[in-house]
C-alpha cells in the first residue's frame, strides 16, 4: 500500500502534521549502518554511554524477585514520589511534597502529560529556538500553537527578555525552557532566568522547566532551578526531569513533573486513562538511583566535564567553526554556516545535506539543527567514548578541510 491518506486506515490530521524525532531516526540509522559492518561513529543521540550503576540494577532485580511485577498506583509508588520529592527539595531548598509529584514513562512522557493537562486548542507555547527535537512536535499533538523564537549564537543562544517580549501575544499561555540545553549545552545564569521569570509572572503565563540535566553542570557552577528565582514561580512552573540523564537510565523509562498539587492530580488523572504506571521495576530501580550512593553521579559529571574541554577545544579550533560556551549536558550545537558557504558549489547547502555527506563520506553521525529549528548549524553529542569522539573529531576535521 502506497498511502494510508485515501483508506479507511487514514491517519488523523494531527498525525499528518508530526515528524519523527530526528534525533532516533539518525541513532537507528547509525546503528544500522554498524550492524552491516560499517566503522561508524555515533554521536548522534544523547545517552550516556556507561552502564546503569550496579547498586541501581540490584534493587531492579530484588524487585522482581520481591514480585514488585504487579500494577502500581498510576502516578508512580509512594517511596519513588516521595524520593523525588525530598531529592528535589533537598538541591533546590523548596518545600514539595509527593503529592506534586507524577512519575511517568521517561521525560518525554512527562512533557506530553503537561502539554496535554494545560493547553487547550489555540494556547500559544514560547519556544525559544534551537530547541530539543519533540519539543514543537508534542505541543502540536496537544492541538497548540509553538511560537518558535530565534536566539542567537552572539547571545549564546539564550533567550532574551526583549525577545521574549516580542514573541509574547494574547494566545500566550506558556513559556518553555531547558536548561542546561538540550542541544545547546548552554546554562542560562540565575540572573538571566530570573529576567524572564519577572515577564512570565507580569504576563500570568505558565513555566515549564526541563531541568533533565540538573545535575550535568560544570565548572563548578551551582545549579539554580527555575522556581528558586523570584518568589511565586512554584504555582505557576512544571519542573521536568527524570532519571535517564543522571544514571544514565535511558531504557528504564522515568521520568517525572514537579507541579502544584491541583495539576498533579490531573496529570495523575490523565496518566491513569493513557498508560497506568510506568514499569514497576523501573520504578524501584529509579528509587534505588535517588536514595542510593551518589558518587557515580560525580563521577560521570566529571567525564562529562573532560570530554566537554576536549569537543570543546577541537571544534572551536576548526575553520569557519562557531561553538557557544558549553556549560552543561552533553552536547556540542556548531555554526556551520561557514563552512556550509564553501561547499555551495558541490550541491550541499543545509545541514541535513551536510550531515548526510558527513555520515556517507566520513562515517560519522550527527544530527542536522535543522532538526532543532536552526538551519546551519549541527548538534554532536559527546556522551560517547573517549577514543570515539577523538575519532569522530578527527573525521569531521578531515570532512571541513575537504579531505
Ligand atoms: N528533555 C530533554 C531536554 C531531553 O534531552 C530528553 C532526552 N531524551 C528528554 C527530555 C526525555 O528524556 P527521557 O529519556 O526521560 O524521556
Ligand atoms: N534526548 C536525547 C537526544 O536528544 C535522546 C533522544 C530523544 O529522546 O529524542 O538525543
Amino acid at each position: 500500500m502506497e498511502s494510508l491518506e485515501s483508506t479507511s486506515l487514514a491517519t488523523a490530521r494531527r498525525m499528518r502534521a508530526l515528524e519523527p524525532s530526528a534525533t532516533l531516526a539518525m541513532a537507528a540509522r547509525a546503528a544500522a549502518l554498524a550492524a552491516a559492518g560499517v566503522d561508524v561513529i555515533d554521536l548522534s543521540v544523547g545517552e550516556p554511554d556507561f552502564p546503569t550503576p550496579d547498586h541501581i540494577c540490584r534493587a531492579a532485580e530484588e524487585a522482581i524477585r520481591g514480585g514488585k511485577t504487579k500494577y502500581t498506583p498510576a502516578a508512580g509508588i509512594p517511596a519513588l514520589r516521595k524520593a523525588v520529592a525530598d531529592d528535589y527539595a533537598r538541591r533546590s531548598g523548596i518545600a514539595t511534597t509527593p503529592a506534586q509529584v507524577v512519575v511517568s514513562n521517561g521525560a518525554k512522557h512527562s512533557l506530553h502529560n503537561v502539554f496535554t493537562a494545560v493547553l487547550d486548542e489555540g494556547d500559544e507555547v514560547v519556544v525559544p529556538t534551537p530547541y530539543w527535537v519533540s519539543y514543537a512536535e508534542l505541543v502540536k499533538l496537544a492541538g497548540a500553537t509553538p511560537v518558535l523564537v530565534e536566539t542567537r549564537i552572539e547571545d549564546d543562544f539564550k533567550l532574551r527578555p526583549e525577545a521574549l517580549q516580542a514573541a509574547l501575544s494574547p494566545r500566550t499561555r506558556m513559556l518553555l525552557l531547558c536548561t542546561p540545553s538540550n542541544p545547546t549545552g548552554v546554562v542560562y545564569a540565575p540572573e538571566e532566568l530570573a529576567a524572564l521569570a519577572d515577564i512570565a509572572i507580569d504576563r500570568d503565563l505558565a513555566v515549564v522547566a526541563d531541568e533533565i540535566y540538573d545535575q550535568l553542570v560544570y565548572d563548578g557552577r551551582a545549579y539554580a532551578s527555575f522556581p528558586t528565582l523570584r518568589p511565586g514561580l512554584v504555582d505557576r512552573t512544571v519542573v521536568v526531569a527524570g532519571v535517564s540523564k543522571t544514571y544514565s537510565m535511558t531504557g528504564w523509562r522515568i521520568g517525572w513533573t514537579i507541579a502544584p498539587e491541583p495539576l498533579s492530580k490531573a496529570i495523575g488523572n490523565l496518566q491513569s486513562q493513557e498508560t497506568s504506571n510506568p514499569c514497576s521495576i523501573s520504578q524501584h530501580a529509579a528509587v534505588a538511583a535517588l536514595t542510593g550512593p551518589q558518587e557515580c553521579v560525580a563521577q560521570m559529571r566529571a567525564t562529562f566535564e573532560r570530554r566537554r574541554n576536549l569537543v570543546a577545544g577541537r571544534l572551536a579550533a576548526m575553520p569557519g567553526v562557531r561553538i557557544p560556551e558549553i556549560g552543561g549536558a552533553f552536547y556540542a550545537f556548531f555554526d556551520i554556516r561557514e563552512p556550509l558557504g564553501r561547499l555551495k558549489s558541490s550541491g550541499i547547502s543545509t545541514s541535513m545535506r551536510w550531515c548526510e555527506a558527513l555520515l556517507e563520506k566520513k562515517q560519522v553521525a550527527l544530527v542536522a539543527g535543522s532538526a532543532f529549528g536552526a538551519e546551519g548549524h549541527v548538534r554532536m553529542s559527546f556522551a560517547a567514548a573517549d577514543d570515539k569522539l577523538a575519532e569522530g573529531l578527527d573525521r569531521i576535521a578531515a570532512f571541513l578541510e575537504g579531505g
